[in-house]
């Protein structure tokens, strides 16, 4: 499990260690956005809470990640990225995990001071196609506002403007930071460093779940 603030890089290096690695990358925002994307009735509840930045109740998310985790072959590791992100949330995993009969093998945590985070989602843009992330003072897309991946125009999400980021980021503190005290007295948890370059983040990130 990847942990860490919006803006922290979760996505992007969950993105990175599941291809080195043949893992699969579970993220519930990029299946929000799916379903976003396909007018579902999922996607048209989620929408109110993504646009303001609040959280899609628990029931609901779980219930997504639930059916999405079942369609996993057992031997298929998973990366999951921005779940869970409650307390109710992470012993729901606990429980699914459970039924499956299989265990988290670790929690990494990317820290980032606040200020950063910020000045990282005001420059940040999506591919709304294939989801890729670029940020333009420190990874942009070859051809300006073209999406290296698959071709697609690349935009700013729609909740991203300073307003929600800041009450993201609130919510982040009030409801997922707990989970960090969780992990880590489960004795699960590792912290890295999530400053500096893609590549030097990365290196980080493989070497703590590299760990035993
Ligand atoms: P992300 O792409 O991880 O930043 O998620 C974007 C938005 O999707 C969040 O601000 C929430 O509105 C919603 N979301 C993603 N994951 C969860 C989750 N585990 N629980 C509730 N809402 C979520």
């Amino acid at each position: 499990m990847l942990l860490g603030p919006p803006g922290s890089g979760k996505g992007t290096q969950a993105g990175r260690i599941a291809a080195q690695r043949g893992w699969l990358h579970l993220s519930t925002g990029d299946l929000f956005r799916a379903h976003l994307k396909d007018r579902t009735p999922l996607g048209q509840l989620a929408r109110s809470y993504i646009d303001r930045g609040e959280l899609v109740p628990d029931t609901v998310t779980v219930d997504m990640v639930r059916q999405r985790i079942r369609e996993v072959p057992a031997a298929r590791r998973v990366i999951f990225d921005g779940f869970p992100r409650t307390v109710p949330q992470a012993e729901a995993l606990d429980t699914l995990l459970g039924e499956l009969g299989r265990d988290l093998a670790g929690v990494v945590l990317l820290e980032v001071p606040r200020a950063e985070l910020v000045d990282r989602i005001a420059g940040r843009v999506t591919c709304p196609n294939c989801q890729a992330v670029y940020n333009l003072a420190t990874n942009r897309p070859r051809r300006p506002g073209v999406c290296d991946r698959c071709g697609g125009p690349v935009s700013q999400r729609t909740d991203e403007t300073p307003e929600v980021v800041e009450h993201r980021l609130h919510v982040y503190e009030e409801e997922t930071e707990p989970l960090v005290d969780l992990y880590r007295k489960r004795g699960a948890l590792r912290a890295v460093d999530g400053t500096g370059t893609l590549e030097a983040v990365g290196g980080r990130v493989a070497g703590a779940f590299a760990q035993p």
